[in-house]
């Protein structure tokens, strides 16, 4: 049970570095981010993204909370906290490399050797190298040690065939985290292992595929005899479910980072809005239901900023992200969902216009929002996978399966 005590306080040392940042930002956030945002050409925009991270490498902001010896900060959990939420305040462009930073850099610093630490880790923070997660397969999501992509031994050589499906950024990646099955004979959870795949490597095929907002976030990858050396194994032959689910934990702990904030400066567009934009004759605001559902929308956002900071002050305790991770990820997904619900409401037909149409209000920002918030029920876990964790390791529930 979650019974510990918060402390929400910043200490002397954490506000020291959080004026610290936002000076640096308020000096360094491009001034054309805004207008570059809503650039069509996602290559262009991915390169721009590329440069804006390694310019926060260069002035010792990424991997706050990394060891100094692989280009990290050795700063602590809360700073690295602090910096997501100074990254959303001052509306900067993400990094690019999310996966890297935020799910395969970590678990590299768990199970990885000194040898792939070095090599790995300071190219993930100056987004030299762009990863990719490839667990995901057409008959193994939820069942995720259901997957069939195979590796076998060769020598000194994996030698890897299959299919991986929902790759996001694998359109960019340099490298794949790649979950495979190794050994068919063992039972399900076993016989899995963890492999850091070259995405140059021969035989790799990229197919992107078109999602409801139009973008290619994710793709479906293909391996065709593809020989990655031994060496690259991340954690033991075999042993690989335990490194994935150290994986999912950060992915589940993190992918929510920065969002309440983000959902705080969309919510205050949206008051705004709500004074202007018309309904039944009356500015919007002025609906007494439509403000029932702001207040409501302002109490979840505010209840999901305390959420978050439970889940880091118990993980700066324990060290790892524990079950909490679950907790936010069903809420900070199903709230955006029912917050952009509200938008739509409020925004009426505008809401249905999309980037590029004249009329359209914060140039389609709105529609792109709604549609991309179905995702997030999916992404990193269904909320159902999330209930289950929740059910099992925080009630102490049997397991469903
Ligand atoms: C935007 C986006 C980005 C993604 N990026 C990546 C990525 O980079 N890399 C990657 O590997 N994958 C990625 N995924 C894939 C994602 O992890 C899977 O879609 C997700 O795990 C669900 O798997 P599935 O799609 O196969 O659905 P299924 O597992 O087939 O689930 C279908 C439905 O059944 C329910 N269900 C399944 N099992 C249970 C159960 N035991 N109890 C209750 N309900 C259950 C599910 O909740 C769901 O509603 C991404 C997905 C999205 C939407």
């Amino acid at each position: 049970m979650l019974t510990e005590i918060m402390d929400l306080n910043l200490t002397p040392q954490e506000l020291a570095f959080r004026d610290e940042l936002r000076a640096w930002l308020k000096a360094n956030v491009p001034a054309d981010w805004e207008a570059r945002r809503t650039e069509d050409e996602m290559l262009e925009r991915f390169a721009f993204l590329r440069a804006w991270q390694k310019k926060v490498y260069d002035a010792g902001w990424a991997g706050v909370a990394w060891p100094k010896e692989y280009g990290g900060r050795g700063a602590t959990l809360m700073e690295q906290v602090i910096f997501t939420e100074e990254m959303a305040r001052s509306a900067a462009p993400p990094l690019a490399n999310v996966l890297g930073l935020s799910l395969i850099g970590p678990t590299i610093i768990g199970f990885g050797t000194d040898a792939q630490k070095k090599r790995f880790l300071p190219n993930i923070l100056s987004a030299d190298e762009i990863w990719c997660q490839g667990f995901s397969e057409p008959n193994a999501g939820s069942d995720l040690a259901g997957l069939r992509t195979e590796a076998r031994r060769d020598g000194n050589d994996w030698i890897i065939n299959g299919q991986k499906v929902w790759t996001s950024y694998g359109w960019a990646a340099d490298w794949c985290a790649l979950l495979t099955r190794s050994d068919p004979e063992s039972a399900k959870h076993k016989g899995l292992t963890y492999i850091l795949v070259d995405m140059k490597s021969a035989g790799v095929e990229v197919r992107p595929l078109k999602q409801l907002t139009g973008e290619t976030e994710f793709c479906e990858l293909f391996f065709h005899n593809v020989r990655v050396p031994v060496e690259n194994t991340l954690g033991k032959e075999n042993e690989g479910w335990s490194v994935a689910i150290g994986t999912l934990a950060h992915e589940r702990a993190t992918l929510g980072a920065g969002m309440q904030i983000t959902f705080k400066r969309q919510f205050d567009r949206l008051v705004e809005l709500s004074r202007t934009v018309m309904r039944n004759g009356k500015p919007a605001c002025e609906d007494p239901v439509i403000r029932q559902k702001l207040a409501q929308s302002y109490l979840e956002i505010e209840i999901m900023g305390l959420n978050q900071k439970r889940a880091i002050s118990r993980a700066s305790q324990s060290g790892v992200p524990g079950p909490e991770g679950s907790i936010l990820k069903i809420f900070w997904s199903e709230l955006n969902q029912r917050f952009q619900q509200v938008a739509c409401e409020i925004l009426g037909p505008y809401a249905q216009l999309t980037k590029g149409n004249g009329h359209a209000i914060d140039d389609g920002q709105w529609s792109y929002s709604y549609l991309r918030s179905r995702g997030n029920t999916i992404e990193a876990g269904t909320s159902e996978i999330q209930r289950n964790i929740v059910g099992h390791f925080v009630l102490g529930l049997p397991k469903s399966y």
